[in-house]
Order: structure tokens, then C-alpha cells, then sequence
């Protein structure tokens, strides 16, 4: 009998990958708190929610039924790829880099633009992602996140501006999602990890105890960022967020560059600044949620947007002939065994991140229901 056997999927463009970018014709990337009071989560979520208009998503239900979608009712018409791709499609980036940047590929391209204006544009926003890197890497000791995963449960610790705003984002959709998403699922993140190395399913006690130390509840922090965890053993994991955090803030570092058309790509996670050269809305495919899928299968035209996938076909670890996805219900401490393509459009990247990982955590009925419910907590402020 097969016992074990590892899908660890790669990501490489044509290969696992979802989210392709058809900007100017071939340009086709992706390889790879404040402690909220009880009672009026709702209003102090909202506080640190980014961004007044709505955010929509699209489900892809099945893992091999490309036609087997659900979306919220504001998710732009999605079209094959064939229909939507009329038309002069091709136009050079001004400039454009791509690189090895939190465990993914990292792209920037910047579109009419004079060449050493979108050049220096480009560098900077990259040198930005570059420093979210830097200070989110869990897997550098030195890390900012590192740090305060070492030392917050001892004494309080001082966190900077980034990390501040990303634990309040983080918070707000944890608790508006009832859990579904937390940042702090950091010790369930790496059991799960070192056990799926090992091909192997973590002990239910193991889980268990694991399972207790994760909860957003448990991290204080008031204004002037101090921050403290009230257990020790906690940890923050920022997997679930932090693209898309890098995406937004490389968005605010091209805007003061006065770039007006422009991709990031943060490992698929992209954020879109204005419209392609010649004004027509910037085209991003979306794949069928399978290995090896092959063309685009979906086309959304968008402008000016975030739009973020999360899904379980591009990382995920088969043990005992079941996937295990690198997504984890922090509730119920378990990964993940089969979810769908989540993917979500909306005015903030980082917001986007945390909500696909979070609609992935709860299925179709109760994703779309948070979806509204972010939108009915943005429309109230
Ligand atoms: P991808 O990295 O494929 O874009 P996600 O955005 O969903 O997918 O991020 C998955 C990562 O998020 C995991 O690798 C882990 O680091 C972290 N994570 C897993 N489960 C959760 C969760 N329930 N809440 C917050 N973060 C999570
Ligand atoms: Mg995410």
C-alpha cells in the first residue's frame, strides 16, 4: 500500500501556478493590536481596517472542475482566457525586476513611465519589500518577528511602525473572522511543518498543546507598541499576510514615485496601480486549482485593485493518500485536508492576504459571509 508519498509543489510558472499576469500581453509572473475588548470587537476591528470600498471573492469549488465557481456579488466577471485577450495586448514595462524575496518570487513593473524615473521607481519599491522581508523572516533569528517570538513573553517589546500596523490588520481579521485567520498560529505552523517533512501526521496531543498557545487575544499591545504575549511559547507567523503587506506598502512607495501604471507581484499576491499603457484595465489570470494546470483559465480585468489567491494546490504534503495544506484552522488546530482556490480582490493587499486565508479556513458559506461582513464594517466608518 502507499503510505506516504510527498506533493511538496513547487512553484514555477506554468507549473502550480495560478496567478499570471497577461498585463501587457506576455507578462506572466508567479513563480513562486492592539488586543481587541470583548464586547465591541466589531467597532475597535473596524478601527484598524484599511480601505472604504469593497472587497469580493471568488471560490473555485472543486479542485478539478474549473467551471465549479462561487463568488461574491461584486467579483468582477471572470472570462476565458481567449475572450478577454483581444486586442493590442503588448507593451513594454518602462522598467520591470523580479527577485528571491520572502520564500517567493517577488516582480515589479512599472508602465509609461520615462525609463530612469520607473527604473528608480522600481528599485525603491523592491527596496522596500526587501526591508518587510527582512524584519517578517521567521527563519531568521534576527528578524524583527524572531525577536519579539523570543522575548514577549518575558517583558514587553518595542515594535516598529510596520510591525504595529500588521499585528492591529492581523487582529482586526482575526477577529472578524472568528479566529479563522490569527497570526499568532505560529505553533501550530511549525508542528505541522516539521511533521509533514517528516511525511508524518503531529499527535493529537501534540496538536492540542499547540493549539493552546495560538490566539490573538492572548498578544497585548497598546499605542505606544509594546508589545507583550501572555503565555510563553507563543508565536507570531505572518505567512498568511505578509505578501500582501508587502505588496501594499511597495504600491505606497511606487505612488510617491508618481507612478501611475504599474504590477506588483508578491509570489501571486498582486497589487495593480492604474491602468494598462493605452487605458484599458489591467488583465490577471487566474488557474485551475490543480499541479501542473497548465494555461490560464481565467481572465479578470482590473484596475487599481489588490488581488490575492490562496489556495492548497501549490503547497500542500499527501500523507496516507489525504492533502495536508499549509493553511491551519487555528480553531481546531488541524491542516487543512481539501479546500478550494479562494481568491480576493479588494482596495488593500495585505487585507486581501489575510481574508483568502481566512475564507480558505471556512469554507464557502461562512468565507462569503465574513466577505460581507468586512464590507458591512468598512461601510459603518
Ligand atoms: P500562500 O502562501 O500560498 O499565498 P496563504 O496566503 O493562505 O497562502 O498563506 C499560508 C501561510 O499562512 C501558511 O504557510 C502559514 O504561514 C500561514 N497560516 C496558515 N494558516 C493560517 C491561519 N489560519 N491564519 C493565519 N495564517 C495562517
Ligand atoms: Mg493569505
Amino acid at each position: 500500500m502507499k503510505r506516504e508519498t510527498t506533493l511538496l509543489v513547487v512553484v514555477l510558472a506554468a507549473a502550480a501556478v495560478l496567478l499570471g499576469v497577461i498585463a501587457a500581453g506576455q507578462f506572466l509572473m508567479r513563480d513562486t493590536g492592539v488586543q481587541t475588548p470583548r464586547g465591541d470587537g466589531a467597532e475597535d476591528a473596524a478601527a484598524a481596517l484599511p480601505g472604504r470600498t469593497r472587497y469580493d471573492c471568488l471560490i473555485i469549488r472543486n479542485l478539478s472542475g474549473v467551471d465549479d465557481v462561487v463568488n461574491s456579488p461584486g467579483f468582477p466577471k471572470v472570462h476565458r482566457p481567449d475572450a478577454a485577450a483581444s486586442g493590442a495586448l503588448r507593451a513594454e514595462p518602462s522598467a520591470r525586476r523580479r527577485e528571491q524575496l520572502m520564500g517567493t518570487t517577488i516582480g515589479v513593473a512599472v508602465y509609461d513611465m520615462p525609463r530612469d524615473d520607473a527604473r528608480r521607481a522600481v528599485e525603491a519599491a523592491m527596496t522596500r519589500v526587501a526591508e518587510l522581508s527582512r524584519k517578517l523572516n521567521v527563519f531568521n533569528p534576527q528578524s524583527d518577528v524572531s525577536r519579539v517570538n523570543r522575548e514577549a513573553h518575558r517583558a514587553p517589546v518595542t515594535v516598529d511602525d510596520d510591525l504595529h500596523r500588521l499585528i492591529r490588520l492581523s487582529n482586526s481579521v482575526a477577529e472578524l473572522s472568528g479566529g479563522a485567520f490569527d497570526a499568532t498560529v505560529g505553533p501550530l505552523t511549525s508542528l505541522w511543518r516539521k511533521h509533514r517533512r517528516q511525511k508524518k501526521l503531529p499527535p493529537a496531543e501534540e496538536i492540542e498543546r499547540a493549539r493552546k498557545l495560538v490566539g490573538y487575544r492572548k498578544v497585548k499591545m497598546d499605542a505606544g507598541r509594546e508589545l507583550a504575549f501572555t503565555t510563553a511559547g507563543m508565536s507570531f507567523d505572518f505567512g498568511g499576510i505578509a505578501k500582501g503587506f508587502a505588496a501594499e506598502e511597495a504600491g505606497v512607495v511606487l505612488r510617491k514615485h508618481g507612478v501611475t501604471s504599474a504590477i506588483i507581484d508578491c509570489g501571486g499576491d498582486l497589487k495593480v496601480i492604474g491602468r494598462r499603457p493605452g487605458g484599458a484595465p489591467f488583465r490577471v489570470g487566474v488557474t485551475e486549482p490543480r499541479p501542473n494546470a497548465g494555461p490560464l483559465r481565467f481572465v479578470v480585468q482590473v484596475e487599481n485593485t489588490s488581488i490575492v489567491t490562496s489556495g492548497n494546490y501549490e503547497q500542500f504534503t499527501v500523507i496516507d493518500g489525504r492533502r495536508y495544506s499549509h493553511i491551519i484552522d487555528p480553531r481546531s488546530g488541524r491542516s487543512i485536508a481539501a479546500l478550494p482556490s479562494v481568491t480576493v480582490i479588494g482596495p488593500d493587499s495585505g487585507l486581501c492576504d489575510a481574508l483568502a486565508t481566512a475564507v480558505s479556513v471556512l469554507g464557502e458559506k461562512e468565507g462569503l459571509e465574513l466577505i460581507e461582513r468586512v464590507n458591512a464594517t468598512l461601510a459603518r466608518q
